[in-house]
């Protein structure tokens, strides 16, 4: 067998609902994904800690729900499993990144918005591979070797959140946390048929989370369905004192009817190296939305084609200066008394292969007599992106558009050709690079049965209107 079973799961207030009359015991139910993310961890390597310690937080809440304990039995997300990429730090637990200079970390505390789902009463049951840091869009970077699709074990779920899609495909947990620096939430979304959200940058608190791209840098997530995806996100939003890119959530924009929605579509998006089922796929999708009500205009968004170009300067450059804190001193492994062999020694033995290339490409793009030519001209094209992206949103209420030109491609496919691995991302770095929400929704499947998807995006802070649009036309 070079697949796995999928379980269908109910949506998370079903089962919240049943876990408050005591029809679904936590115990029960935390043993039975753990049992599953153990087996199918031998099978595709989606985890790189599981915590079967869980299950003593079940016990406990289990003993506060026959209490009758009403502060408990008003949590929204009570006795849910879930995980999160290894990226996250959560207090106790060995928090690696996917790298391997980080392979004895334990994290010192909580980042906010795990802690939030914790709060609301979910159970962290596992902690899921990754490219390390999020340099990546297959998994394959990862320092703990590459997760396996669970529809195809020959092919990648997607990255750089590989294992949270792929655990959350194959029935584990509810939910998952990923992170979203220029596709990684959206991308694995799509090759593994779920709902992946990018919010708009500094409405989820990147505060306790390994940082790759600082002014790119989202905590997204993954769930099965946009019910769970609207919950989800309405926990973990908010201003937080640590991450001063953050704000307060107010109130939102009444939905529209359909009939008076319009929806952009922009040429840009179906560009050269589309492959045809996905184009087919997602213009199906589109006229699937027409025939609902709503408007579907063509648009045209130039700048869009340098949306990789400026990336691929902005955030190796970002990367490399966020890497400094990694010196065998401060993080990282310590391997000499002396200061500069240790620093070159951890980071030369220990960062995986395509953590240095970035951090070569950052360092020489912000270098003095180079900067101006790359790093500040990227600047600039940021500026002229975001102005064009906030003029359309003038003309339409939301893009759609493909999340990423291929379906799920085979492992080894292209993990030894950088810039083939980079043009995956073409249609998803922008809504990084312009700070809009993006979210990837199921459109369809390819000639293999790999799943294909749609990306929904819209202006700043508007994730509940997107929602809102999803559930009339899916
Ligand atoms: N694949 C993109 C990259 O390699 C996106 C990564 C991400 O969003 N973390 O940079």
């Amino acid at each position: 067998m070079n697949s796995l079973n999928i379980p269908e799961r109910e949506q998370i207030d079903t089962l919240v609902g049943k876990i408050k009359r005591g029809e679904v015991k936590v115990y029960d139910l935390i043993k039975q994904h753990l049992d599953l993310a153990n087996s199918i961890n031998l099978k595709i390597n989606c985890f790189i800690t599981i915590l079967d310690n869980a299950l003593e937080n079940a016990k406990e809440l289990d003993k506060l729900i026959a209490e009758g304990n009403k502060e408990v039995l008003d949590k929204k997300l009570l006795g849910v499993p879930f995980t999160v990429k290894d990226l996250y730090l959560v207090k106790g637990t060995k928090t690696t990144f996917s790298s391997r200079l980080m392979e004895d970390f334990i994290a010192p505390y909580t980042s906010t918005v795990v802690q939030k789902c914790l709060d609301e009463g979910a159970i962290l049951i596992g902690k899921c591979n990754s490219d390390p840091w999020g340099f990546g869009g297959s998994g394959e970077n990862s320092g703990y070797g590459a997760t396996k699709h669970p529809l195809d074990f020959s092919k990648t779920p997607g990255g750089s959140s590989s294992g949270s899609a792929a655990s959350l495909l194959a029935g584990v947990g509810y939910f998952s946390l990923g992170t979203d620096t220029g596709g990684s939430v959206r991308l694995p979304a799509s090759f593994c048929g779920l709902y992946g959200l990018k919010p708009t940058y500094g409405r989820n608190s990147r505060y306790g989370i390994g940082a790759m791209a600082s002014s790119f840098d989202t905590p997204g997530f993954f769930a099965r369905n946009i019910g769970d995806i609207s919950l989800l996100q309405s926990i973990m939003q908010g201003k937080d004192p640590k991450d001063a890119t953050t704000r307060e959530i107010t109130s939102t924009k009444p939905a529209k009817n359909l009939s008076e929605i319009t929806i952009g579509v922009a040429k840009e998006y179906f560009s050269e190296g589309l492959s045809n089922e996905v184009k087919n796929s997602v213009n199906q999708f589109i006229e699937k939305i027409r025939e609902k009500g709503a408007k579907i205009k063509e648009v045209s968004l130039p700048t869009t084609k340098f949306g990789l170009a400026v990336y691929y300067v902005l955030v190796p450059s970002e990367i490399s200066s966020n890497r400094a804190r990694y010196d065998g001193v401060r993080y990282g492994k310590k391997v000499s008394d002396n200061y500069d062999e240790n620093l070159i020694n951890s980071r030369s033995h220990y960062m995986e292969a395509e953590v240095k290339r970035r951090i070569m490409i950052g360092t020489y793009a912000l270098s003095a007599g180079y900067s101006d030519q790359f790093y500040k001209k990227a600047c600039k094209v940021r500026t002229k992106i975001k102005n064009e992206y906030f003029e359309i949103f003038k003309e339409v209420d939301f893009l759609i558009a493909p999340v990423s030109p291929v379906t799920a491609f085979k492992l080894g496919e292209k993990s030894n050709d950088p810039l083939a691995m980079y043009l995956v991302d073409i249609y998803t770095v922008t809504a990084n690079i312009v700070g809009i929400p993006s979210i990837s929704i199921p459109a369809g499947k390819d000639s293999s049965g790999m799943p294909i998807g749609a990306q929904i995006m819209g202006n700043m802070f508007m994730e509940e209107n997107i929602f809102e649009l999803i559930k009339r036309i899916t």
